[in-house]
């Protein structure tokens, strides 16, 4: 009865893609081409039968990072339209940037947004990897 232990499985209802039952895709959104993590488990109906499943990170892509995004001051102009990390200025792709959401952002007396993305190593650790 102890609280670490990790939760038990997921009873899902709908059906599931053999590559996301079998942990060859992510999930929740069916990703392949990304770094795969284990993310728990599901039993389908009808069967006691647990499947280990993996995520690429997308459920985690909208939480508050863990260290707040750095200040527009001092980024490139990459890191400024998302193509770079804004941590390690890594040069980041849709494919692999994780969106930390969208920042009021105020440049010469014009207020508009702009939309960090970090690295996944970045993202992971909240901050420079
Ligand atoms: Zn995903
Ligand atoms: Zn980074």
């Amino acid at each position: 009865m102890s609280t670490a232990e990790p939760a038990g499985p997921i009873h899902v209802q709908g059906p599931v893609s053999i590559a996301r039952q079998h942990g060859e895709a992510c999930f929740h959104c069916g990703a392949v081409a990304k770094t795969l993590y284990a993310d728990g488990s599901i039993t389908l109906p009808g069967s006691d039968r647990v499947w280990p499943v993996v995520t690429c990170g997308c459920r985690r892509q909208a939480a508050v990072p863990a260290r707040p995004v750095p200040s527009t001051k001092g980024l490139s102009e990459d890191q400024l339209r998302g193509t770079a990390c804004v941590w390690c200025d890594k040069p980041v792709t849709t494919e692999t940037a994780v969106d930390l959401g969208a920042r009021p952002y105020r440049r010469l007396d014009v207020r508009s947004s702009w939309f960090p993305r970090a690295c996944e190593p970045c993202a992971e650790n909240g901050g420079p990897a």
